[in-house]
């Protein structure tokens, strides 16, 4: 692959390349991979191991694991992170821990103690936490804690030892101790709405702290002076341990931990998409820390601009450059900007298609990285791919998502690649979205593939260039991508009509791509139709606020933007509608159109009533824009004689999915190009656990 040149690092990036002392070890920068997780953890460890690994070669100077459950009596099933119960983890984790370390970068681990956070479904353990409450998870698991008493204390401090000397002989160089994001004991502890406890534990600030002490000290003791034990916790809880507190924590401890990693508040505010928050979104949450404290102080603020990182580090606000997505999305960017590439970073767009991972338990994918966790899985790195094949030309017809990625990365292999585009501009609906409120971030999925294939002399772009089955066959390409993507119904089929349903031509109806055409309703009360539950009902309604029209937002499920849960975006989107006056029927649908309003029926009852409105909006689903493709099939025959030996359709064009699934499919296309066929099998490596021996049909 054509790798790019060292130019150079930029002068002004120097101060990020500093080392920095962490207690006993030192990082060779300040480059900090945050924990995050990646919906693999204990089920893929080796696709974890890989992504690991690949972050230490793209130049980070400090990489996490996941959280790691340190003990049985406190699990967080369904998420899948890592476990360190017993010494049968060991070998994982240690396999972890050397790939981190396999250029330089100090390995850490992230002990957690889920306490009031774990429901030990699997487990069947009691949870245990400072006081007696239900416990506090995403699906409100009628499950309780138990106050914890003396002993259950004594055996948590002793499990924290136990798995800080596991950490250690695993090969980890940093602990750090999870109370941030409602999910650790400690912070259980620290905040007076889950620790109302009358004893030393409870009560006052230092009492709050008494475990939080505790537990550093005595990890801090277990491991010597060969490791770093740290603490990452929340700047903010509302109505809890808020922000003036941490300050006074800090404070009071100042030396008691060898760093401070600190995160907004609860895992939605730490993880805020770019709809709602701009990089370096928690500077007023943690600026002044450092003046409290002589330790390093780590933070995040989904920084992907060296400009922004060298100011947090100028102005004294941080030590170290925390990042989660920043380095999903570009796992080589210390890398990069050490070497002056920085215009090569693949910016994260601040979508959290990288979250939905975890939250559906499948594993994580990444809109901007198509390798993310495919590293292992499928040996796809997200800098190198393999020269070209034996066929040499490539046609890709539509520079959305999926065939700017296919471009991109077909021309990285070195192939003679031409990408048609019917209209003026290339990025398909990530140009139409970015305009839409919120979504301006959504461009970097255009403009770095733009930038990239602007460099790549065998990639030639035609645009104003709609292209037939008979320009196809004519042109001769080796191998086609039709990449045409997607159009959305006007019909209100989507979930809850699986039929079209009736629709009088007296009432004016709309669907996104009209909106996004700039063709909106004209005036008065819209009923936009949600049956789709992803971002662009929701963004809808903001555009049509700000055009001046009333909108009534309906949907069939209970909640709106329903699936944006999975993006920790929901209560946002939802409240953002209730401040932007929007009214929202939840749990009911459309099911007939009329001259002069909406029947709408109860999702529960089936009851209809009739609603007025002078148009609709259908955000409801999207049908292939596959004409291209579908003529292409029926004639197959010919495909030969024109010199067509691949021809397929991909992204939306295939199946209509978020812009990652495009991205996805316009890579895979790419390393697929003049690959043997697949045979019925998956087509990634697949773990699998191993059976305890010896117990054959027992
Ligand atoms: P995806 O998300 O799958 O990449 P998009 O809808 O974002 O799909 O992009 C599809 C692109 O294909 C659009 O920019 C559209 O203008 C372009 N396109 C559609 N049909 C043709 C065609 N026949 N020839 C060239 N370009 C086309
Ligand atoms: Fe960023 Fe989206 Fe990738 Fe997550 S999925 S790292 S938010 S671009």
């Amino acid at each position: 692959m054509p790798t790019a040149a060292r130019r150079g690092r930029d002068p002004r990036h120097d101060i990020l390349f500093e080392p920095v002392r962490i207690g006993p070890v030192t990082a060779k920068n300040r480059f900090y991979q945050v924990p995050h997780c990646n919906g693999g953890g204990y089920r893929d460890p080796s696709a974890v191991v890989e992504m690991r690994r690949l972050k230490a070669e793209g130049g980070w100077g400090v990489i996490f694991t996941e959280q790691v459950e340190m003990h049985p009596t406190s699990e967080i099933t369904p998420f899948i992170e890592l476990r360190l119960w017993e010494d049968r983890d060991l070998p994982a984790l240690a396999r972890m821990a050397a790939a981190m370390k396999g250029d330089g970068a100090l390995a850490g681990i992230e002990l957690a103690y889920g306490g009031v956070n774990g429901s030990n479904l699997y487990t069947r353990e009691v949870p245990r936490g400072p006081m007696s409450a239900p416990i506090l998870t995403f699906f409100k698991d009628p499950v309780s804690t138990r106050a914890m008493d003396r002993t259950d204390i004594r055996d948590l401090r002793r499990w924290h030892r136990d798995a800080c000397l596991r950490a250690r002989r695993a090969g980890y160089d940093v602990i750090e101790l999870y109370g941030a994001h409602g999910f650790g004991v400690i912070q259980h502890f620290l905040s007076p709405l889950t620790n109302q406890r009358g004893d030393e534990y409870g009560g006052s600030l230092a009492n709050r702290a008494r475990l939080f002490r505790e537990l550093l000290g005595e990890c801090r003791d277990a491991v010597g002076d060969t490791m770093a034990v740290g603490v990452r916790l929340s700047l903010h809880e509302a109505g809890g341990l808020e922000n003036a507190e941490v300050r006074e924590l800090v404070a009071m401890h100042a030396e008691l931990p060898d760093f401070w990693d600190l995160g907004h508040g609860s895992w939605e505010a730490c993880s805020g998409t770019s709809r709602f928050d701009d990089e370096g979104f928690q500077e007023s949450l943690v600026r002044g820390i450092r003046d409290l404290t002589p330790r390093p102080v780590v933070g995040v603020g989904r920084f992907t601009s060296p400009d922004a990182m060298v100011a947090q580090i100028r102005r004294g606000i941080l030590d170290f450059i925390g990042a989660a997505r920043p380095s999903i999305a570009d796992p080589f960017l210390p890398r990069k900007i050490d070497e002056g590439r920085t215009d090569e970073i693949r910016e994260c767009i601040g979508c959290n298609i990288c979250v939905s991972g975890d939250m559906t338990m499948s594993i994580s994918r990444c809109t901007q990285n198509p390798t993310f966790m495919e590293e292992w899985r499928k040996g796809w790195h997200p800098e190198r791919i393999a020269p070209r094949g034996a066929s040499r030309t490539v046609l890709v017809i539509g520079a959305g998502p999926a065939g700017l990625e296919a471009a991109r990365a077909a021309g990285l292999r070195g192939y003679e690649v031409a990408l048609a585009e019917a209209g003026d501009e290339p990025g398909g609906r990530v140009t139409r979205e970015a305009r839409l409120p919120g979504l301006a971030a959504w461009g970097r999925v255009r403009d770095y593939r733009v930038h990239a294939i602007g460099q790549m002399a065998n990639v030639a772009v035609y645009r104003g260039s709609e292209l037939g089955a008979g320009d196809v066959l004519d042109f001769g390409f080796e191998n086609v991508a039709v990449a045409t993507g997607s159009t959305w119904r006007r019909d209100g089929v989507a979930r809850f009509n699986l039929l079209p349903i009736p629709i009088d031509t007296a009432m004016a109806v709309f669907t996104p791509d009209d909106l996004m055409a700039g063709r909106l309703p004209p005036s008065g009360h819209v009923v936009l139709y949600d049956d789709d539950h992803y971002y662009m009902g929701g963004v809808l309604a903001e555009l049509m606020v700000a055009s001046g029209l009333r909108v009534t937002l309906v949907t069939p499920a209970n909640l709106v933007s329903e699936w944006t849960l999975n993006t920790l975006e929901q209560r946002r989107v939802q409240a953002r509608m209730i401040a932007l006056g929007v009214a929202i029927v939840t749990a009911q649908a459309v099911t007939a159109i009329g001259a002069g309003g909406v029947t709408l029926a109860c999702a529960f009852t089936g009851r209809a009533r009739d609603l007025a409105c002078d148009a609709v909006v259908l955000v409801t689903a999207r049908l292939p824009a596959d004409g291209l493709w579908q003529e292409l099939r029926r004639r197959e025959g010919d495909w030969a004689a024109a010199g067509l030996r691949r021809v397929v359709a991909i992204g939306d064009a295939d199946a209509p999915a978020p812009i990652a699934w495009a991205t996805y499919a316009g890579h895979r296309f790419a390393r697929e190009l003049d690959a043997e066929p697949a045979g019925d099998g998956p087509a990634f490596r697949r773990e699998l656990a191993e059976l305890w021996p010896g117990e054959e049909g027992r």
